[in-house]
């Protein structure tokens, strides 16, 4: 554990997802700790994940998407996000999947558009970090490869550092693969990098992952308790795992 604790204040981050629960899945602890030490934690959400898994009975007139919204924003809360912003596409679905051809599915956005909106994001926040995926987009789904296209561009147009979310495949395999982000990688058999590849860590304190927790927990319409509060939940979801061409940044100075 570091015992050095960065000041963040007057620093902003902006941290780009493909669907609402990616963010608690992948990059909680990361943000609880940014928004600790006082950055600013601007979270960038490219779909409304639309076809994820729908296990909640949805109210007279309520939508998958409006319920999906309403769990993002107390996700986000849990995670001391400051401004929440939406891209507005659609949740593409599987590789394969005819939802892939809708006119909003994320996966056929105009990857220079959208990384351009992106990038203005982050100029107006003064943002010097952005957090998108590695160039697989962590397990291949089309959304998150487009996450990647879209992030690492808006980085260069943005000048910010650039973090790539990825899992450590040799971390994860070793612990049997039975929570939710192993069973991702069953989509396509291939998921994240191994440990040698992998440039920073952040590895969650008990009150970081309480916080995890509880974000997937907000996420109730498509992560159900039995994938939450599960034996093993703290050694699969500790760490969450970054690839990054920079020497120095701000999820550096987070590293533990
Ligand atoms: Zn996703």
């Amino acid at each position: 554990m570091s015992t050095v604790r960065t000041d963040l204040r007057g620093r902003a981050v902006v941290v780009l997802h493909a669907h609402p629960d990616d963010e608690a899945i992948f990059t909680a602890a990361t943000m609880r700790r940014l928004a600790d030490r006082g950055a600013r934690v601007v979270l960038v959400m490219a779909t409304g994940g639309e076809l994820g898994e729908q296990y909640a009975a949805l109210r007279p007139g309520e939508t998958v998407h409006r319920r999906r919204l309403a769990e993002l924003e107390a996700a986000a809360d849990r995670l001391g996000v400051a401004r929440l912003v939406l891209l507005g596409r659609r949740d593409s679905g599987m590789v394969g999947w005819p939802s892939a051809r809708h006119p909003r599915a994320l996966a056929r956005g105009r990857a220079d558009r959208l990384a351009r909106r992106l990038a203005d994001v982050a100029e107006q926040e003064s943002a010097d970090t952005v957090v998108h995926y590695d160039d697989r987009g962590i397990y291949g789904h089309p959304d998150h490869v487009a996450v990647h296209r879209i992030g690492s561009l808006a980085a260069r147009l943005s000048g910010a550092t650039a973090y790539e979310a990825t899992v450590d495949r040799d971390h994860l395999r070793t612990r049997g693969g039975t929570h939710l982000v192993d069973a991702a990688s069953g989509h396509t058999g291939e998921y994240g990098r191994p440990a040698a590849d992998i440039r920073v860590r952040v590895s969650a304190s008990t009150t970081e992952l309480a916080a995890k927790r509880d974000a997937m927990a907000a996420h109730a319409s498509q992560i159900r308790p039995t994938e939450v509060d599960v034996p093993g939940f703290a050694d699969t979801y500790r760490h969450e795992w970054y690839l990054t061409s920079a020497r120095t940044g701000m999820l550096h100075a987070l590293a533990n």
